[in-house]
């Protein structure tokens, strides 16, 4: 027996999306609602660290994600003057476990086509343009309105909404996403011969210049700066920027900047922070992913925490026979310090640079942080 027959999931994101499949796969009538009208077609790419990879397994889609990603060890560091030349090559640790590579880069539609195919195919029933306004509840069970009118009632609503998250508010919950001072851009190109993996550039006018594989021919790379106002600038002013913001970036920044000037889009977004302290759920409600914790991608640990909070939800949902405060106790005891260290750890790295700390502990702090995610959720 399940702790519950039937689930609302708010979001069709990573997270949602995972909770999704294993709570279809145990034999729960799951109905996903999210709010775009499909599932984007566009988009940036995504690195995935072996604790992500490691999740997919258990979600039963690793072959596929291997399948259409890019799996690579290791980070190189490149000086940003003339050829670029590699000074560094970094090991990573196999968070995930010898049985998974260290990292894998992805498209992010790739990434989302597998999930929402895998969660149809368990059973799972998702409706595209549909968005969450309410929810009331009862001892028994919640009640979810969508903008449409109500949804009807479950055992269990779960809010994969996002960063701002309608449901977090719709249960009372006040945490905000938080900026943390700092702004990327990012473009999503074709890989250049000599790119096999993550590389950094040590150096050089901007706080973090690079770019990930996310296959045999494409790749995303981003430039980080300190967070400005650029939300209305135009696509061209946009590419204009990258292009002028990497100037000092020679090696393959140099076939970027050809795919920029070719026409590939450019898209600028905030870092930010948030966690949410204490209880996540507020009776048969529970957030999960960036609705209850976002970190700046310094780790690239977001989606793989949201990854983390719907196997370890859904593995007790399917392990008790009642939702009690047990089952949130233990959902909370084995989620919330381990986000909470891994959103405190991100913010870290990305201060130590806006601070110009030059002798800060970022390899050990990467390698604590690496210790942690490689241990099971
Ligand atoms: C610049 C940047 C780079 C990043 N890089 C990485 C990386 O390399 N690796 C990594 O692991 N993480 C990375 N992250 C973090 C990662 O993208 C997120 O942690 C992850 O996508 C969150 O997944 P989610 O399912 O919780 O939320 P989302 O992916 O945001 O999904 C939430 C869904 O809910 C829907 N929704 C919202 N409101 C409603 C509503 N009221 N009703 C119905 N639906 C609704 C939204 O449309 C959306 O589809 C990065 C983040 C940023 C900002």
């Amino acid at each position: 027996m399940t702790a519950v027959n039937r689930v609302a999931i708010v979001g069709a994101g990573v997270a949602g999306l995972a909770a999704a499949i294993q709570l279809a796969r145990a034999g729960v009538t799951v109905e996903v609602f999210e709010a775009k009208p499909e599932l984007s077609a566009k988009g940036s790419g995504i690195t995935l660290q072996g604790n992500a990879l490691r999740a997919f397994d258990q979600l039963g889609v690793w072959a596929e994600i291997e399948a259409a990603g890019k799996a690579f060890e290791g980070l190189n560091l490149r000086a940003p003057g003339p050829g670029a030349p590699i000074v560094a090559s970094l090991p990573d640790l196999k968070t995930g476990g010898p049985d998974y590579p260290s990292t894998m880069g992805m498209s992010r539609p790739d990434l989302a086509r597998i999930l929402l195919a895998a969660a149809e195919r368990a059973g799972a029933h998702v409706t595209f343009g549909a968005t969450a306004t309410g929810i009331e509840q009862t001892a028994d069970a919640a009640e979810l309105v969508l903008d449409s009118g109500p949804a009807g009632s479950f055992d269990l609503v779960i809010g994969a909404d996002g960063l701002n998250s309608a449901v977090r508010g719709l249960i009372g919950i006040d945490a905000k996403p938080e900026p943390t001072g700092m702004g990327i851009w990012r473009t999503f190109v074709s890989l250049p011969t000599d790119v096999e993996r993550s590389e950094l550039y040590y150096g050089g006018p901007m706080y973090i210049a690079g770019y990930t594989p996310t296959g045999d021919d494409t790749m995303y790379a981003f430039l980080v700066e300190k967070a400005q106002d650029r939300f209305g600038v135009d696509a061209d002013e946009s590419r204009r920027i990258m292009l002028e913001q990497s100037r000092a970036y020679d090696g393959p920044w140099n076939a970027i900047r050809a795919d920029i000037e070719a026409g590939a889009s450019a898209n600028y977004t905030w870092f930010t922070r948030h966690l949410v302290e204490g209880d996540w759920n507020r009776g048969r409600v529970v957030i999960i992913g960036d609705a209850a914790h976002s970190c700046p991608p310094t780790i690239a640990q977001g989606a793989a925490q949201g990854l983390e909070d719907a196997i370890v939800l859904t593995e007790l949902l399917v392990d008790h026979d009642v939702i009690d405060e047990s089952l949130w106790a233990e959902f909370h005891a084995r989620r919330v310090p381990r986000a909470s260290a891994i959103v405190d750890a991100s913010v870290q790295l990305g201060q130590w640079q806006l601070d110009g700390v030059r002798d800060a502990d970022t390899g050990g702090l990467m390698f604590r942080v690496a210790q942690l995610t490689a241990q099971p959720a």
